[in-house]
């Protein structure tokens, strides 16, 4: 058996990607500049993330038994990426439509498919994995019964568990959020956590110019996690509950690395795979450390097309803004 210290369980999703000058309007036929089709879906970019730190990366995750499955395998193979897949008989591989504008920006339709078929038992039977493990890493593109399955079974063999609450699941409950020790929302994702849990509504786009304790107050609703808000462009915000972590502070931003962006699609997963993957290469040293690496891998993500292709190396992020 492949030995792991970081396990994500989640979605496999092939990606579909349209370049255009503009975003169409509805009822509007826009001529695409380009096009690009790869391995992508939150889990398994976030795999591919943590696995190009150079941390031992193993992902559990869903497919159909069609081409776009065979796809997966062999992009899982030439990345050395192991994987566990449970093969659905009834349901295809996830595939998405993904429309990219001229500064980059991304409007995205997915398919779920075999993702939302993952079976709790098949999560359940991977125990020998998460028993070598240290790190579990979650999203929100699985059944939430697979979800509560994995969150289980890290709790029973005392992994960290890390979840991006990501696309937010319309029956997500705060009690799931309280399962888990870190969370990596970007600002609509946060915004929408913040109503689900208080009822409060926070308007997602002016987030950011929020002051850092009023942020750091709206964090702490969600429960004791460390909570991580990616704020695109803007680096992120790091909010502590009791356990700093290592860090001298409760609360601090990290700013937006200046990179060339012309791709931000798979940026939030950049950061996520990235940063539990810091989370194990650098322990004992302060949270800050890997939320900061995490921070210059997935600003150099946005510079590449694609997803999980355009997640760089531990040597690339290292050789471009110096050790973490
Ligand atoms: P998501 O892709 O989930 O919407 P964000 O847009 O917040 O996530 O991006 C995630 C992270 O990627 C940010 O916290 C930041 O580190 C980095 N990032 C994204 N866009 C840029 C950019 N244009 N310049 C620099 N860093 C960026």
């Amino acid at each position: 058996m492949d030995r792991a210290d970081v396990v994500v369980v989640g979605s496999y999703v092939q990606d579909h990607a349209w370049f255009t000058d503009r975003f169409p309007q509805t009822g509007e036929t826009r001529r695409a500049l380009g096009f690009n089709t790869g391995p992508g879906g939150k889990g398994f970019n976030q795999a591919v993330a943590c696995a190009r730190q150079d941390v031992p990366t193993l992902f559990v995750g869903a497919i159909g038994d069609d081409h776009l499955g065979a796809v997966a395998r062999e992009f899982a193979r030439e990345e050395g990426l192991p994987c566990r897949w449970q093969v659905c008989a009834d349901a295809p591989t996830a595939a998405s439509s993904i429309v990219v504008d001229r500064s980059g920006c991304n409007l995205i339709v997915v398919n779920l498919a075999a993702n939302e078929r993952l079976d709790p038992a098949f999560v359940d039977a991977q125990g020998n994995a998460f028993a070598a493990a240290r790190v579990l890493l979650l999203q929100l593109e699985n059944n939430l019964d697979a979800i509560d399955a994995a969150l289980d079974l890290g709790t029973r063999h005392g992994l960290l568990r890390v979840l991006n609450p990501a696309p937010v699941h319309p029956d997500l409950a705060p009690a799931l959020l309280a399962r888990c020790d870190v969370l990596t929302p970007n600002e609509t994702e946060f915004a929408l956590l913040v109503e689900r849990c208080t009822g409060q509504r926070i308007d997602a786009a002016t987030l950011a110019a929020h002051g850092d304790s009023e942020l750091h107050a709206l964090a702490r609703r969600l429960g004791g996690a460390t909570v991580v808000i990616t704020l695109g462009a803007q680096g992120c915000f790091v909010s502590h509950g009791a356990d700093r972590r290592g860090d001298p502070d409760a609360c601090y931003r990290l700013p937006g690395e200046r990179v060339d962006a012309i791709d931000s699609t798979g940026a939030g997963d950049a950061f996520s795979g990235v940063l539990v993957a810091g989370l194990v290469r650098f322990e004992g040293r302060a949270f800050r450390d890997a939320a900061s690496h995490a921070n210059r891998a997935a600003a150099m993500s946005t510079e590449i097309v694609g997803t999980a292709p355009a997640m760089p190396r531990f040597a690339a992020v290292v050789e471009r803004f110096g050790d973490a």
